[in-house]
């Protein structure tokens, strides 16, 4: 139940986040996740929406994008960013790489989808 920590930091953003305007918009929530994490995207879009029905967020819906990771390969000397798992250098094939882990997971920001369907046109 890994996922829970993370989803509970999204609660928190949430809460701190959300105002009354946005209570009854559609809400999308875009956090990112490493590709190396032991939780997966469906996995924590899953939980999400089992947790949330508790909370007052039923109007929310989560976009789970990948992280971007930093590998620095100790062969070739060579570092890129990478989205996937991955498990050695994708220059030189080494598996004497560096791989950043300490972040693992973040809520990177919330967005306001549409307020209704029937859309006027007038902000
Ligand atoms: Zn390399």
């Amino acid at each position: 139940m890994h996922e829970i920590r993370f989803i509970n930091e999204i609660f928190a953003v949430l809460k701190q986040k959300l105002t009354k305007e946005m209570a009854s918009a559609q809400v999308i929530v875009n956090v990112r996740l490493s590709p190396f994490s032991h939780v997966t995207a469906i996995t924590l879009e899953e939980s999400f929406k089992e947790l949330s029905k508790g909370e007052s967020f039923k109007n929310v819906r989560l976009k789970v994008l990948p992280l971007e990771i930093l590998l620095e390969c100790k062969n070739c000397k060579r570092s890129t960013k990478i989205s996937k798992k991955v498990f050695g250098c994708p220059f030189c094939n080494s598996a004497d790489v560096n791989i950043q882990m300490d972040k693992e997971f973040f809520v990177e920001s919330i967005e306001i989808a549409a307020k209704k369907k029937e859309a006027e046109n007038g902000d």
